[in-house]
C-alpha cells in the first residue's frame, strides 16, 4: 500500500533505523521510544493488526525473538514488554501490523501503569461473557 507508512518503511522509501530483518519482517526503532531501544518489528506483507491474519503474524514471530534478544544481548535490558495494539481504541496509531519490543531495565517503572491490574472482582463477568456460547 503505498499510503501505508511502514509500507513504505520496508520498501525503503522513508528512512529508518533499521535493526534487524529477515524474509518476512523488518525491525526498527520507534521514532518516539517509551524506553531506549524501543523497536517495531513489521511484516513485509501489509496487513492492518495483529488479528487480521494469523499467517501474517505467525510468519513474524523469529523476526520478534530474534529482535528481542539482540536488544536484550545489545543493551543489556533485564525484562521486555513485547505487545501489539489493534485498533484505534487500544491506542493503534499506524494501521500496518507491528509489535513493539520495549526493553526495560531494573529498577526503572516505565510502562508499569498500563499494566497494574484493574479489579478483579468483575473476573466472573468477563469470562462469561468471553466463553458464551450463544
Ligand atoms: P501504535 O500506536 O501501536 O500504532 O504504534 C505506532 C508507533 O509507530 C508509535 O510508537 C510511533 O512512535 C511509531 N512511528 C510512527 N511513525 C514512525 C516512523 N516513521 N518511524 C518509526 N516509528 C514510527
Ligand atoms: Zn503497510
Amino acid at each position: 500500500m503505498s499510503d501505508c507508512i511502514f509500507c513504505r518503511i520496508v520498501a525503503g522509501e522513508i528512512p529508518s533505523k533499521r535493526v534487524y530483518a529477515d524474509d518476512a519482517a523488518v525491525a526498527f526503532l520507534d521514532l518516539a521510544p517509551f524506553k531506549a531501544g524501543h523497536t517495531l518489528v513489521v511484516p513485509r506483507t501489509h496487513v492492518s493488526d495483529a488479528l487480521a491474519d494469523a499467517g501474517v503474524l505467525a510468519s513474524i514471530a523469529p523476526a520478534v525473538v530474534a529482535t528481542g534478544r539482540l536488544l536484550t544481548e545489545k543493551l543489556g535490558a533485564s525484562g521486555m514488554n513485547v505487545l501489539s495494539n489493534v485498533g484505534a481504541d487500544a491506542g493503534q496509531s499506524v494501521f500496518h501490523l507491528h509489535v513493539h519490543l520495549v526493553p526495560r531495565y531494573a529498577d526503572d517503572p516505565g510502562m508499569g501503569a498500563l499494566l497494574t491490574p484493574a479489579a478483579s472482582d468483575d473476573l466472573d463477568a468477563v469470562h462469561a461473557r468471553i466463553t458464551a456460547t450463544a
